[in-house]
C-alpha cells in the first residue's frame, strides 16, 4: 500500500493486449533462481541474445547490476533481500506492462519472497526457472571466489554457506545446470519459454 492517500492510479489508453499485438509477444518474466554460480547470469545473457535474435524484445535484470543502482542501499540480510526482490519484481512488472519480455537473475533464496514476486507480476506472467546445481558443483566453479571468501568468514549471509536456499517446490522449469552444458540448458529453456511468448497462448 502507498504511504500517501493522495495519489490516483491512472489508466493507460493502450491496453496490455494492444501492446502484445504491436510487439507480437506476450510479455512474461523468466525468473531464474539458484545458488551463486549455478549459472543465472550466464543463462540470462545467453537467453537474452537468443530471444533477441528470434525477434523478441527482451531485457535482463541481473543481481549484481541492480545492486549497483536501484538497490545500492541494500545488503544481504533477509529483510534487505526481501526488499530487493520486491523492487526487482516491480521493475519487471513495469517492463512487462510496456510489452518487454524480462529475464531476472537473482539468487532469490526465500520461497516467500518469490511468492511476493509472483503476486506482483501475476501468475500468468511469472515463469519460475530453478537452476538446480549442487552446492558442491557451485563451490568448485566459484567463478568470483565468493565461496572461498564465505568459507573464510569474509562474507556473511552467504547463500548455501551461512544463509539458507529454499529450493522451489514446483518450478515451471528445472534445469540441471550442474551437469548440463550451457547449450543444453538454453535449449531446454527455449523449449519451455517460446510457447509462452506466442500471443493467444493461455497460461496453465
Ligand atoms: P550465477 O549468476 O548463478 O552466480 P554465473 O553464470 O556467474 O552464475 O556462473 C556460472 C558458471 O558455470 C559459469 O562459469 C558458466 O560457464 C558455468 N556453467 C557450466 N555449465 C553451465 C550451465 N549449464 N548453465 C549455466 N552456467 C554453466
Amino acid at each position: 500500500m502507498p504511504e500517501s492517500k493522495d495519489i490516483t492510479w491512472h489508466i493507460s489508453k493502450v491496453s496490455i493486449e494492444d501492446r502484445a499485438i504491436l510487439q507480437r509477444q506476450n510479455a512474461v518474466t523468466i525468473w531464474l533462481t539458484g545458488l551463486s554460480a549455478s549459472g543465472k547470469s550466464t543463462l540470462a545473457y545467453e537467453l537474452e541474445r537468443r530471444l533477441h535474435d528470434l525477434g523478441h524484445a527482451n531485457f535482463v535484470l541481473d543481481g549484481d547490476n541492480i545492486r549497483h543502482g536501484l538497490s545500492s542501499d541494500l545488503g544481504f540480510s533477509p529483510e534487505n533481500r526481501k526488499e530487493n526482490i520486491r523492487r526487482v519484481a516491480e521493475v519487471a512488472r513495469l517492463f512487462n506492462d510496456a510489452g518487454v519480455v524480462m529475464i531476472t537473475a537473482f539468487i532469490s533464496p526465500y520461497r516467500d519472497d518469490r511468492a511476493v514476486a509472483r503476486n506482483i507480476l501475476g501468475q500468468e506472467r511469472f515463469i519460475e526457472v530453478y537452476l538446480a546445481a549442487d552446492i558442491s558443483v557451485c563451490e568448485r566453479r566459484d567463478p568470483r571466489g565468493l565461496y572461498s571468501r564465505a568459507r573464510a568468514g569474509e562474507i556473511t549471509n552467504f547463500t548455501g554457506i551461512s544463509a539458507p536456499y529454499e529450493a522451489p517446490e514446483n518450478p515451471t522449469v528445472k534445469l540441471d545446470t550442474g551437469r548440463q552444458s550451457v547449450d543444453q540448458s538454453i535449449a531446454q529453456l527455449l523449449e519451455a519459454v517460446l510457447p509462452r511468448l506466442r500471443t493467444g497462448h493461455t497460461a496453465r
